[in-house]
C-alpha cells in the first residue's frame, strides 16, 4: 500500500495500465526530482504537488477549491466518483481508502456501506459541496 497509488484528484492510479511503467502514479517522482512539476498539464496535480499535499483530500481548501471543483464537475461519471474518493479519504484516511480500492478494477469503484459510504452517498445525491468551477484541469 502506498499513498502514491492515489491521484491528487481521487483517481486510484494503481489500476491504470500505465502505473509502474512508465507512469508510476500521479505524484511519483516529483519529490526526488525525476519529474518536473512545472511540466505537468493537470492543474489539480500542479496545485496539489506544489502545496505539498499528498492528495486534495488533505488540503484545507478542499471544500471551496475552484480548481478541484471544476475538475469534479466535468461531465462523466468518473469525476463524481473521484470526489467521492476524496470525501471517503477525508473521513476514513488513506489506508482505509487503499484497502477498499485495491478490490477495484478501475480508477474508481464501490465502497462497503460500513466503511463510511455516507460521504459517497452525499455526493451522488448532490448534497456534498463542490467548489464553484473557474477553470477546467487537463490531464
Ligand atoms: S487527473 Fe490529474 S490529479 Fe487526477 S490522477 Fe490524473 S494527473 Fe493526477
Ligand atoms: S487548493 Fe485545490 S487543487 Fe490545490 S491542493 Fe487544495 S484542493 Fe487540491
Amino acid at each position: 500500500m502506498s499513498i502514491q497509488e492515489i491521484g491528487c484528484c481521487g483517481a486510484y492510479c494503481r489500476t491504470c495500465r500505465a502505473y509502474r511503467a512508465p507512469c508510476g502514479g500521479c505524484t511519483s517522482g516529483y519529490g526526488s526530482g525525476e519529474r518536473d512539476i512545472r511540466k505537468a498539464r493537470c492543474q489539480v496535480k500542479v496545485c496539489c504537488v506544489t502545496r505539498g499535499q499528498p492528495t486534495c483530500a488533505d488540503c484545507p481548501e478542499f471544500d471551496d477549491c475552484r480548481i478541484l471543483g471544476a475538475f469534479h464537475a466535468k461531465n462523466g461519471y468518473k469525476y463524481g466518483k473521484y470526489r467521492q474518493a476524496l470525501i471517503f479519504i477525508r473521513k476514513n484516511g488513506h489506508a482505509a481508502f487503499v484497502t477498499v480500492a485495491d478490490k477495484w478494477t478501475g480508477a474508481c469503484g464501490k465502497y462497503p456501506r460500513q466503511a463510511g459510504e455516507d460521504g459517497a452517498a452525499a455526493v451522488e445525491q448532490g448534497v456534498a459541496p463542490v467548489g464553484r468551477p473557474r477553470t477546467a484541469a487537463r490531464r
